[in-house]
């Protein structure tokens, strides 16, 4: 089912409402933050009663997968070798099913005749988890999963640690598995544990980015070490592209523990610095990412997906994805199509949006989001197109906001009188 699969370790969080200035600590599962999704919630010193202990055992029983990673490469060998007939795969409990197992799941619904083809491509087999706020699957758009794996191929990159980002694998594994000659590898690491049917233990690692936990173990943990060390001419990147209501503190330290283990692959008299990494994120979340890691810069290519209602293309055009790549790679070294309208701003030294103008008094081509921003001399800084400036709040925004103070402070920066669309940090 849906939902959360055994979380492993949780995470400490701290509520706070105004009334009360002070947070009260508890504990939430940390693959599941929404408490609408997964039952898991503690205070911190709170006791738990003997029947609560027993209800979150037995939740977990059923929760927990039927086959393990283990058995699951072996069930994908005996899969293989069934003729196209007798390759069955329940849509009810996403699982490959072999023929002794057909009884158990009458009733329910099938897809036959699973193709080669097919078991190459589990994302597109698996329906998208739609739990909202945590494991919604947002899957990559194929012109922009190619445009990721070329400009990777590009950079002289061979290695591919593929955190949350199932598409971008299966479209290195395939490649790999038709072209001899393709020498770029790829390790899943996702919390879907789906995705153990149809990879081994050296393709996939069943991981919560949120708190950096191998669910494997030692064994999984060194999966991931050994798939970090680079030998030359082997660079590794790591590409990741988290569900956007995820802690980008809680990432962010997990992102940096991924960084320490690849350090940790160093050999002696080489003088690696930081781990090349994507991390693709809406770039509202711009100054958060910078915040953790100030080497960052953040890219004006915008990130399409395929099931993503809003940010797909409509069929008047192109609707815009506020999906951004952040990467510690130089940005000139990242090259964005000019098919799709990006140029080289020779002052800024990168790609940016063909809308996005360089403004002289910033020094910098300033739009976010692809539209052309202007320049307020009041606020000293560029603003969206859709804004004015304001005296009573000393600070731009769109034309009919309320410059009363709300109760509610803001999302992003904590402030009264705004909310989060109108966020001067956003800017
Ligand atoms: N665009 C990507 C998919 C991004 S959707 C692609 O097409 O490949 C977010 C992904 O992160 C999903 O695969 C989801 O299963 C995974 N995920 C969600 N929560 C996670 C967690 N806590 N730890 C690891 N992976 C997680
Ligand atoms: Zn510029
Ligand atoms: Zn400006
Ligand atoms: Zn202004
Ligand atoms: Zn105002």
């Amino acid at each position: 089912g849906n939902g959360c699969a055994s979380p492993g370790p949780t995470l400490l969080f701290v509520k706070t409402s105004r009334a009360q200035e002070q947070g009260r600590r508890f504990y939430a599962c940390s693959a599941c933050r929404d408490r609408k999704d997964c039952s898991f919630f503690q205070w911190e010193d709170e006791k738990v009663s003997e029947a609560r202990l027993a209800a979150r055992e037995e939740y977990n029983r059923n929760h927990q997968p039927s086959f393990t990673h283990r058995q699951n490469v072996e069930r994908l060998k005996n899969f293989i070798v069934l003729p196209l007939s007798q390759r069955k795969f329940c849509q009810d409990c996403q699982q490959l099913l072999l023929p002794s197992e057909w009884q158990e799941h009458s009733g329910h619904q099938f897809q036959c005749d699973i193709s080669t083809a097919q078991l190459k491509t589990p994302s597109q087999l698996l329906y998208p988890l739609e739990n909202k706020k945590t494991n919604a699957q947002y899957l990559f758009a194929d012109r922009s999963c190619q445009f990721l794996l070329d400009l990777i191929i590009a950079l002289g990159f061979r290695r591919v640690l593929s955190v949350g980002t199932p598409r971008l694998h299966e479209m290195i594994q395939s490649k790999a598995s038709q072209d001899e000659d393709f020498g770029v590898r790829s390790l899943l690491l996702d919390i879907d544990f789906r995705y153990s049917q149809f990879y081994t233990e050296d393709e996939f690692c069943h991981y919560n980015m949120f708190n950096h936990y191998f669910f494997g173990g030692e064994a999984a943990h060194e999966t991931c070490q050994q798939f970090l060390y680079q030998d030359t001419g082997e660079r590794v990147i790591m590409v990741t592209d988290p569900p956007f209501g995820g802690l980008v503190e809680a990432l962010a330290s997990s992102f940096k523990k991924m960084m320490a283990m690849w350090k940790e692959t160093e050999k002696e008299g080489d003088n690696k610095q930081e781990m090349p990494m994507f991390w693709i994120f809406p770039y509202f979340f711009e100054s958060r990412i910078l915040e953790f890691f100030p080497s960052f810069s953040m890219m004006d290519y915008q990130v399409d997906y395929d099931n993503h209602a809003l940010y797909k293309h409509g069929k008047t055009g192109r609707r815009q994805s506020p999906v951004r790549i952040f990467t510690n790679i130089t940005p000139r070294m990242i090259v964005l199509p000019v098919e799709e309208g990006y140029r080289f701003c020779t002052i800024c030294q990168r790609y940016v949006s063909s809308g996005n103008q360089h403004c002289e008094i910033c020094n910098s081509c300033t739009s976010k989001d692809g539209r052309r921003w202007k320049h307020c001399a009041l606020c000293n800084k560029c603003v969206k197109p859709s804004w004015f400036h304001c005296d009573k709040c000393n600070c731009c925004a769109l034309q009919d906001h309320s410059c009363e103070r709300t109760d509610a402070g803001c999302f992003i920066c904590g402030n009264a009188g705004h909310k989060r669309s109108t966020c001067p940090r956003l800017s």
